[in-house]
Parts: C-alpha cells; structure tokens; sequence
C-alpha cells in the first residue's frame, strides 16, 4: 500500500490539530476516511478521468475542495480527485479556524495577498523570519493576521509552523542564501547582489524528460546543473531559489507560481534535449515575451553560445507554459543534446556544469547592469 508523502504530511496536521481549541468549521480542510476497500484517485473529477493512484479502507483524506461529488485532495503533491461517495466524513472538522497557531516566514521577500493563489492582489510582503498568527487554512495557503489587525493570505510553502526547520526545498533554497553571505566576506565582487533568481531544474519524480543515450534520464541532468548554478550565482551575491532540490515532481503551473510569490528578477528552467535523428546537436534559449523575456534571453543566449563548446541554436520564441505563466522575465535553456554523442560526452563533464553556471552568471550581469 501506498500513502503519498503528501497525505502523511497532511495527516500528521490533523494530528496536531486534534488537541487545539476548535472555534467553528473551515469550508475546505474537512477529514474523510475511506470506506471502500480500494479507491482510485484521479487527477480529474471523473470517473473518466486518468487513476494516479489508489487509497485503502481506512485512509485518510483532507478534502479542500468539492465539485460534482468528486473531492479535492493532494497526491504525490499533486491536485486530485476521489468520489465522495465512497468517503465519510469524520465528526471534527480538523482544520479549523485557530488563531493560536503561530508560522514563521521563511522566503526572503514574500507577497502577502488577498486571497489564497497567486491570482489574487498582492497587499503587503513579508520576509524571512517575519511572524503572523494563522487564522485559517485554505489548499496550501494560510490566512495570517496583519500588524495593522487586518488579514491577508501567504502561500504555506515558504512560511514554517514549527521553529525547528524542516527539509523543505525552501529552506535548502535559503540555506544556498547562507552559504552566498558566507562567500561574500571573502568575495571582492558580487555582482548579483540584491536579485532574486529562480532556477527551475526541469521535469523530476515520476516525469523523467527526455531519455538520452545509455538511458540517461533528463531529469537528473538537469539537477546536476541547477545546483551547480544555484551555488555559482549565490557566490555572486545572488538570492537563489530553486524550484525542487531533490527528485519531485512539480507541475508547470506550480513551478511559476512559486516564481510568482517571491520578488523574482529572473527565472530559469533548466533542461537537456533529446531527438530520433542523433546528428542533432546544440544549445538553445527559449522565450514567451518579446516585451518581457526577450531581452534577458539575448543576454543569457549570448554568454552561452560564447563560452560553451557545442553548437550554438540561438533563440526561439515559445509558448512554454512554464514561461506564460510567470510574472518575472522567465527563460527556458535547452542545454545540449542527450542523443547526440558529442553533446552527450561534453554534458558527462562535471566541467560542463560549471562552465554553464559562469555563463548564466555573466548573462545576468550584462542583463541587470
Ligand atoms: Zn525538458
């Protein structure tokens, strides 16, 4: 039997819910146990819609959501859906409005909204080691109250209900913030002090990207760079933050939006390319915008086909949902090809790694100044 990673999390709330003074029911966040002996879960509210996975007689849900007789939880960090009718609703409302609960900010410059996404207008901001009582729960935002007496929303992942920090792949993006103020007692020159960059490693956990020779799967290839340029720009004075740090899968959608809650002045997705034909070879940048992501594709483009041995592609205009759906000047770098030999034994360099990470830096330079 499988539990995703996320329902744990999401039970051992409720676990500490339990023993909290209870001031009235959420509309979303109600607990449902299953009652069937096997449920699927779908990634859409039907019972037509593709199965990602199965619950057992017993488990427990938190539904946020109710459409047609279909509720909404997470699976594998993903949005899905299971038929209420197989579910019962537990007595308490587990998660319910409790304004002893007390989070800690843990983004460097985070948006405060009126509403629980990113659609909703920004009110206020917030930064690192900020503290607000939580008033309510909704999805994966929580509603905080203001200095001012006044409410707002925050997105729960860059904030921390306990004080001892967890694993989360925010902390570890603040952590590469730490190691940057480290480097910088001892750097002459930080160039990309003050900016926030977002590095997207591509694909990661049940999405693998293109399979390139010996069966190298993009994903991994793609963490292998973003770290290195994770490391490279925050010892340039940079605040990086990086979408996944470990082998997860994230959706597009949720990848520009963690884009879109910081103060972001450039986003990065990091990927490799693959192709049936082996000869096809190089490096390519890719844009949405001509007003908004042109000019730092040029600059970064530029540095690249510059300093990098493979075959320069240039630029492209795309209509990647990764880049549409971000507020920031947002890129998308295709590094080499993995089914090209050549690229293939120059991507196997640790050297490679580098040399991209120094490139992206000087594009972002030449980008800012
Ligand atoms: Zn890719």
């Amino acid at each position: 039997m499988k539990i995703s990673k996320a329902l744990i999390i999401f039970i051992v709330l409720v676990g500490t819910f339990i023993s909290l003074p209870k001031q009235g029911s959420a509309e979303s966040g109600d607990v449902y146990e299953v009652g069937d002996i096997v449920l699927n879960v779908r990634s859409e509210p039907s019972s037509t819609g593709p199965v990602i996975g199965k619950l057992h007689k017993g488990d427990q849900v938190i539904a946020f959501n109710e459409h047609y007789g279909w509720l909404q939880t997470y699976y594998d960090g993903e949005e899905a859906w299971v038929a209420a009718h197989y579910l019962t609703k537990k007595k308490e409302n587990t998660i319910t409005k409790n304004e002893s609960q007390e989070l800690m900010v843990t983004g460097q410059s985070v948006y405060i909204r009126s509403g629980p996404s990113t659609d909703f207008a920004i009110v206020g901001s917030a930064t690192i080691g900020d503290t607000y009582s939580m008033v309510e729960t909704e999805a994966d935002w929580y509603k905080i109250k203001l200095h001012d007496g006044s409410t707002g929303w925050i997105a729960s992942w860059l904030t921390d209900k306990s004080s001892k920090a967890d694993a989360s792949e925010e902390q570890t993006g603040k952590k590469t913030g730490t190691v940057a103020e480290e480097v910088k007692g001892v750097s002459t020159s930080s160039p990309l002090d003050g900016y926030n960059i977002v590095i997207d490693a591509g694909h990661g956990g049940k999405d693998p990207g293109a399979i390139g020779l010996n069966g190298t799967e993009e994903k991994t290839v793609n963490s292998q760079t973003a770290s290195e340029v994770a490391k490279v720009l925050s010892a340039k004075g940079a605040t990086v933050i990086q979408t996944r740090s470990k082998d997860t899968f994230l959706s597009l959608d949720r990848r520009a939006e963690i884009s879109n809650t910081y103060n972001t002045d450039a986003f990065i997705s990091i990927h490799y390319n693959a192709f049936p034909v082996q000869s096809v070879q190089g490096i390519g940048t890719y844009y949405s915008s001509l007003n908004k992501d042109h000019a730092l594709a040029e600059d970064i483009q530029n540095k690249l086909s510059g300093s990098l041995p493979l075959y320069n592609r240039g630029l492209f205009q795309e209509e990647f949902r990764v880049l549409r759906k971000n507020n920031a000047p947002a890129i998308l770098l295709e590094l080499g090809f993995l089914t090209n030999p050549g690229d293939y034994a120059t991507i196997q360099t640790t050297g490679y790694h580098h040399q991209v990470a120094e490139a992206i830096a000087d594009g972002l330079v030449n980008y800012f100044h």
